[in-house]
């Protein structure tokens, strides 16, 4: 493995990794807050790691003596298990100064960079390498979303503006703002590439989350020479060529912070230039946001990913399998995508969690193995946990990505309402609650309704293997065996 893909794998990883430690090592949750969740990957060279300490995670850095102590030890056990297990790997700590320095060189060295025009750059970014169209699989779901973003980025600020992405969680909306800025990027390259070298123009793509975004102005207004830094926050961001904010919602409601975005905005779009906008629900579906924001998201295109069908999730795992170079039994996708439904994360976390386990157990994967590294994961209430009613709706909530309000609720759309109803047959099921009181339960429902949706359950999981599939993954999430 070369540097580049070292870091692209620890990338892809990192988090999986952090979490491993946590559990193989078993650290508290309080030391794992302080000393691993900081920290990031800040570069890869020959087979040096250097990993850095994210202020941005944890204000309060430990210092890296502290960290060889408590940090080093699980993350080199840890660490090669993703990567290539013939090779050492060296671990280098940074402490966030010298991570800055790193990325930017030393502050009185700026001027001499002034005559190297980059043609392409992404601000901040932190892209994920990986993060490509190439690597997108697009489905049913996402293929809207999809279409939409690749035409951003082949013609960004011409088509629609901004493009407002939202989905569910882990469905794949940074993956598609990542590819869109790589794809932009890429693509002014090589147009510049003919170009002779004074005709060149620069093509800033600027990346960030709303929190980032937060957090940078709330820096600039408390700063002491608050002008200055406010104007440096707005020549940031008003001058780039391309601005994906991911997860907008956490600037939803937070006023002085929806106005400079508001600012930001008006000035982009003046100037034509593509903003690209994620979230997990659609704009007119937030409460707090302002009115004038609204019709600003509501200009450009809005687009949703849902969840993956079944054709979808196998070829996600199929893909991701390949790109590991993990080669498993048809089974044993089969089993992961029968399992898991909501959350493509998940999906991935499954396939990481079957190969770290046969690697620090040192055997090979099969069917069975898979069905025991991922017991947690599929069948969390191994330990038997009461099966109450709320329990139920908790599991089948969690496992179609929606809340248990929404069971709740009075929405009558399908996927609410066959969750609803496979509910109501799980209650029936597991519990000795009777069918008026499965209604009360359920939001007040008539206890008609709740039969019905009971037929009509096991009428389906009789004439549609989808829905005895999704019943018996949902039985071992509530009662493995
Ligand atoms: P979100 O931002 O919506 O929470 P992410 O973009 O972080 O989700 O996606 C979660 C994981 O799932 C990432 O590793 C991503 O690469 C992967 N993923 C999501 N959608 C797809 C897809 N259509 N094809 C391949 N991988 C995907
Ligand atoms: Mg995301």
């Amino acid at each position: 493995m070369n540097s580049t893909e070292i870091k692209e794998k620890l990338l892809a990883n990192w988090e999986e990794i952090k979490n491993t430690c946590r559990e193989e090592f078993d650290i508290s949750s309080v030391s794992y807050e302080i000393f691993i969740y900081p920290l990031d990957i800040l570069d890869v060279k020959d087979h040096t790691i250097m990993i850095y300490f994210n202020t941005n995670k944890k204000k309060n850095f430990v210092g890296t003596v502290t960290l060889d102590r408590k940090a080093r030890p699980s993350l080199s056990a840890i660490i090669p298990l993703y990567l290539d297990q013939s090779e050492d790997y060296e671990i280098v700590f940074y402490s966030p100064e010298e991570a800055e320095e790193y990325l930017n060189g030393p502050k009185t060295a700026a001027l001499s960079q002034e005559n190297q025009k980059p043609v392409s750059s992404a601000k901040n970014s932190n892209l994920n390498p990986r993060y490509t169209f190439d690597t997108f699989v697009v489905g049913n779901n996402n293929s809207m979303a999809h279409a939409a973003a690749l035409a951003v980025a082949e013609a960004p600020g011409e088509f629609y503006n901004p493009l407002y992405i939202y989905g569910g969680v882990g469905l794949g909306k940074t993956h598609l703002m990542h590819a869109i800025a790589h794809y932009a990027m890429e693509q002014h390259e090589r147009k510049q590439a003919d170009l002779p070298e004074k005709d060149r123009v620069p093509f800033n793509v600027m990346y960030v989350t709303s929190e980032v975004f937060t957090n940078e102005l709330i820096e600039a207004i408390r700063g002491g020479k608050s002008d200055i830094a406010t104007a440096e926050f707005r020549n940031k961001y008003r001058n780039v060529d391309m601005l994906l904010i991911d997860d907008i919602q956490f600037i939803i409601g937070k006023d002085r912070t929806q106005e400079e975005f508001f600012h930001t905005f008006n000035s982009l779009f003046g100037k034509n230039r593509q903003m690209i906008i994620s979230s997990d629900k659609p704009p007119r579906e937030f409460a707090q946001i302002e009115e004038r924001l609204l019709s600003r998201f509501e200009m450009g295109l809005t687009v949703d990913i849902q969840m993956p069908d079944y054709e979808t999730r196998m070829a996600i795992l199929r893909n991701k399998a390949e790109a590991d170079h993990l080669r498993l039994d048809d089974k044993i996708f089969d089993y992961i995508a029968t399992n898991i439904k909501s959350n493509i994360r998940e999906l991935e976390g499954a396939l990481n969690k079957i190969n770290v386990y046969s690697r620090l157990k040192h055997v090979e994967i099969t069917p069975e193995l898979a069905e025991e590294a991922l017991k947690d994961l599929i069948s969390p209430n191994e330990n038997g946990v009461a099966i109450t009613p709320e329990l139920i709706m908790k599991i089948v909530s969690d496992y179609y990505g929606i809340t248990v309000e929404d069971l709740l609720s009075t929405k009558k759309s399908r996927d609410i309402s066959v969750p609803r109803q496979i509910t109501m047959y799980l209650i029936r099921a597991y519990t000795h609650e009777k069918y008026d009181q499965i209604g009360m339960l359920l939001g007040g429902r008539d206890h008609t309704t709740v039969i019905s949706g009971v037929r009509k359950i096991e009428e389906d999981m009789r004439n549609d293997p989808t829905t005895a599939n999704t019943v018996e993954a949902l039985s071992k999430r509530i009662k493995p065996e």
